[in-house]
């Protein structure tokens, strides 16, 4: 096979130092001193000894929301959901940036720190309708050769309580979106079988997956836990649906936990977390031993919601992990996972990971392993997205360019 380049002297996550032969943007060879072997003309860069890593998997994102890019503004919304759900609304139509701008701007910010994958939320509502769908759609066409990108449909004010917002979902979906999203059925709607029946029929309708944030807390946040996996099992949806956040998980007994655990499981229904602030940790160490595939995000960065964040899914490792008490190598080794291979698996990425066959989506980092990039999350200093460099030293190259 010709090889197109070379990568020599990557660590690996197992400390191997090798090349890496990058043919047709995939991992073509991986080993000892295998640039010395093939013709001088072959372009080599060489890593110096920093650890390759794949390319990062941001489970859950707002591209819509975010303030990124803009003059810093003081955070308005107040202490409660329903606050941030209106200052949003007060805020996002009068800003000077468009949602297309603004989305681009964070997605640009992500990718210098190795993000390579992820799935954003967009909000879908009467007000605005499908407007922020088409500016997020826009962003994803001009970052495609820089970032893969799923959109979920969310319906952030609510489905039932907001008349015609399934009728919207449908829309979304029909125009672009790729799973249906939903909120706290019963908090947000008090009407749990309405909500879930209708963003259920909407996905079975067009065959896609859904995310459904779920911040509701103990007991109720469990109800739909339950109702969720019920509807899952029923339409045979299992591996197509997340629930996010998932707080109760953290708040009930761990006999209600386990069992919670074990219903998601076997409907396969993944949990993503991003470790929220003033909140609880879903029990991620038993919920993954139980089979549950749980994976992180971001969530809000630098926005309406949030004014933290930069988009770095290594410091979102560690923040998780310093929830969590991660502290041994092999619990911070879990952390990674949470934004690397678990996300893979969530977003249905194949082809992920160091290895030949997989595509070159990596990027370098001046660190001795896994553990050591969470824990200290350095700057990244080369990021490929299907063997073309993407980013350098913390800036975006304006297009994809070819190792030479
Ligand atoms: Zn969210």
């Amino acid at each position: 096979m010709a090889i197109d380049a070379f990568l020599t002297n990557a660590r690996l996550a197992d400390g191997r130092l090798v090349d890496i032969g990058i043919a047709d943007g995939r991992i073509a060879t991986l080993g000892d001193n295998e640039a010395a072997s093939l013709p001088n003309s072959v372009p080599i860069l060489n890593i110096g000894g920093d650890l390759a890593l794949p390319g990062l998997v941001d489970g859950h994102l707002h591209l819509d929301k975010t303030l990124m890019g803009l003059p810093w503004m003081p955070h308005a919304a107040g202490p409660s959901r329903m606050s941030r759900i209106e200052t949003d609304k007060k805020i996002l139509p009068h800003l000077p940036v468009s949602t297309e701008e603004r989305a681009g701007n964070l997605i640009r910010e992500c990718v210098t720190r190795g993000t390579a994958h992820l799935r954003t939320h967009v909000d879908i509502d009467r007000e605005s309708r499908l407007a922020k769908l088409d500016g997020v759609l826009a962003a994803r066409e001009k970052h495609h050769g820089q970032v893969s990108m799923q959109i979920v449909a969310f319906p952030q004010s609510g489905v039932m309580r907001c008349p015609g917002v399934l009728d919207l979902l449908d829309a979304a979906v029909r125009g672009g979106a790729d799973l249906v999203g939903g909120i706290d059925p019963l908090e947000i709607d008090r009407d749990p079988k309405g909500q879930l029946d209708g963003i259920f029929a909407i996905a079975e309708r067009h065959g896609v997956g859904l995310d459904i944030h779920l911040h509701e807390p103990g007991e109720m946040g469990l109800f739909n836990v339950q109702e969720i996996c019920a509807r899952t099992h029923a339409l045979g949806l299992g591996g197509k649906v997340t629930i996010s956040h998932g707080f109760c998980l953290g708040q009930v007994t761990e006999r209600q936990a386990g069992a919670a655990a074990e219903l998601m499981a076997t409907a396969g229904v993944a949990l993503v977390t991003h470790g929220a602030g003033g909140l609880t940790l879903p029990p991620v160490a038993m919920l993954r031993a139980a089979g549950v595939l749980v994976f992180a995000g971001n969530d809000d960065i630098r926005d309406t919601w949030s004014p933290y964040g930069t988009g770095d899914l290594l410091e979102r490792a560690a923040i998780i992990g310093w929830k969590g008490d991660f502290r041994r190598d092999d619990e911070v080794d879990t952390a990674f996972d949470l934004v690397s291979a678990a996300g893979a698996r969530a977003l249905g990425i194949v082809d992920y990971g160091i290895a030949v066959g997989a595509s070159a989506t990596l990027f370098t980092i001046p660190a001795s392993g896994v553990p050591e990039a969470v824990a200290a999350h350095p700057p990244r200093k080369l990021v490929l997205f299907n063997g073309k460099i993407v980013a350098r030293n913390g800036v975006v190259l304006p297009a994809p360019i070819p190792i030479a």
